[in-house]
C-alpha cells in the first residue's frame, strides 16, 4: 500500500495566546478520518502536562487534502486528550462541540476575517530598516510595490486553503502596510473554528518558504498604525428570516449585558487594540450601529437595507482562539 505523510496538528497550552502544534507521521494511505490513527506526544514540551507523566493524546477530528505536498498526503487536525480518553483542560474545541449541539436548532453560521501582519526579522514586512513608512491612508487595498508588501505569499496562502477545502472567501491588502487580512465563512461551528485554526496553520507554514513570519498581535506597532482583528460575524435561522431585525436587536441586548465575559475570551492584549481609535471601540464600552466602523458590533448596511441578515462583533483580536469566541456567541445570542 502507498505511504503517505499526515501532518498531525493540535492546539498547545501556552499562556495567554495558544499556539498550534504539528508533527507528521507517515501511514498507509487513507479514505477517510476513521483509517487514521490516534496517537501522542510529549505535553510537557507544551506546556499541557509535567514532567512524569507527560504523555498526551491526539484524536483526530477533521483531515483535508495537504496542499503543500503530495496527492494523498493529509492535514490532520486533532484535540487533545488526557490519556484515559477525557477532555484536556486546554481543549476548548470540546466545549464548543457541545454548545453547537445543544443549540444546533439555531443554526448558527459564522464568518471570521483574519487579519495578519507579516514579519521578516523584526520589522513589517517592507519596511524601512529605521525610520517608518508613509503614513496610513493609501495602503487598504492598495497595488503597487511601494504600497503592499507579501503579495505573492498571500496567494499562494489562499491558493493552499482553497486546494485544502477550507471554505475561504477573500483576501485584502489592509490599512497598516504589512498587514493582510483573510475570510472564512459563513459555515456552522465548529466547523469554522477549525478552518480558521488549519488556515492559520498553512499561513505559518507557507511562511517558512518565504523566509517571513505571520503575528497575529492584536497591536503589533504601537502608535498611529492599525491593530489587527478576527471580526466575527453571526446569524442564526432567526436573524435569517423574515424580521430578522427584530432578533438582533434582541441580541444586541444580550450583547451589552455579558459584554465583560465576552472580552475575556477574545484575544490576550486587545486592550492594545480597542482604544476607540483606528475603526474600534473602548475596551470598556459596548455600542452597535449599523455601518458603523467605530462601533463594538456593526449591523453591515445590507443587514438593515434587507431587514434580517448578520451582524459583525468587530471587538475579537486577531489572535482570539475561535472555539472560545463561537461558543461565547451562541451562549448569548441563542440562550435565554
Ligand atoms: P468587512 O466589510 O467587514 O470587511 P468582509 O467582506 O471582510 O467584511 O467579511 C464578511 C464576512 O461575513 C465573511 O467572512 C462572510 O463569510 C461573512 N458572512 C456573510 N454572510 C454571513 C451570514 N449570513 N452569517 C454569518 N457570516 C456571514
Ligand atoms: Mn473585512
Ligand atoms: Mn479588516
Ligand atoms: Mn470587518
Amino acid at each position: 500500500m502507498a505511504k503517505i505523510t499526515a501532518e498531525y496538528i493540535w492546539i498547545d497550552g501556552q499562556k495567554p495566546t495558544a499556539k498550534l502544534r504539528s508533527k507528521t507521521k507517515i501511514i498507509d494511505s487513507v479514505k477517510s478520518l476513521t483509517d487514521i490513527p490516534e496517537w501522542g506526544y510529549d505535553g510537557s514540551s507544551t506546556e499541557q502536562a509535567t514532567g512524569h507523566f507527560s504523555d498526551l493524546l491526539l484524536r483526530p477530528v477533521k483531515m483535508m487534502p495537504d496542499p503543500l505536498h503530495r496527492d494523498g498526503d493529509v492535514l490532520v487536525l486533532c484535540e487533545v486528550l488526557n490519556p484515559d480518553g477525557t477532555v484536556h483542560p486546554s481543549n476548548t474545541r470540546a466545549f464548543l462541540r457541545e454548545v453547537a449541539e445543544r443549540y444546533k436548532e439555531h443554526d448558527c453560521w459564522f464568518g471570521i476575517e483574519q487579519e495578519y501582519t507579516l514579519f521578516e526579522g523584526n520589522r513589517p514586512l517592507g519596511w524601512p530598516a529605521s525610520g517608518f513608512p508613509a503614513p496610513q491612508g493609501g495602503y487598504y487595498c492598495g497595488v503597487g510595490a511601494d504600497e503592499v508588501f507579501g503579495r505573492d505569499l498571500v496567494e499562494a496562502h489562499a491558493d493552499a486553503c482553497i486546494r485544502a477545502g477550507i471554505h475561504i472567501v477573500g483576501t485584502n491588502a489592509e490599512v497598516m502596510p504589512a498587514q493582510w487580512e483573510f475570510q472564512v465563512g459563513a459555515v456552522p461551528a465548529p466547523d469554522i473554528a477549525d478552518e480558521l485554526w488549519l488556515a492559520r496553520w498553512l499561513l505559518y507554514r507557507i511562511g517558512e518558504e518565504f523566509g517571513i513570519s505571520a503575528t497575529l498581535y492584536p497591536k503589533p506597532v504601537k502608535g498611529d498604525w492599525n491593530g489587527a482583528g478576527a471580526h466575527t460575524n453571526f446569524s442564526t435561522k432567526a436573524t435569517r428570516a423574515e424580521g430578522g431585525i427584530k432578533v438582533i436587536e434582541e441580541a444586541m441586548k444580550k450583547l451589552a449585558k455579558r459584554h465583560d465575559e465576552h472580552i475575556k475570551v477574545y484575544g490576550a492584549h486587545n486592550e492594545e487594540r480597542l482604544t476607540g481609535l483606528h475603526e474600534t471601540a473602548p475596551i470598556h464600552e459596548f455600542r452597535y450601529g449599523v455601518s458603523d466602523r467605530g462601533a463594538s458590533v456593526r449591523i453591515p448596511m445590507a443587514t438593515t437595507n434587507a431587514g434580517r441578515g448578520y451582524f459583525e462583533d468587530r471587538r475579537p483580536a486577531a489572535n482570539m482562539d475561535p472555539y472560545q469566541v463561537c461558543a461565547k456567541l451562541i451562549e448569548t445570542v441563542c440562550g435565554a
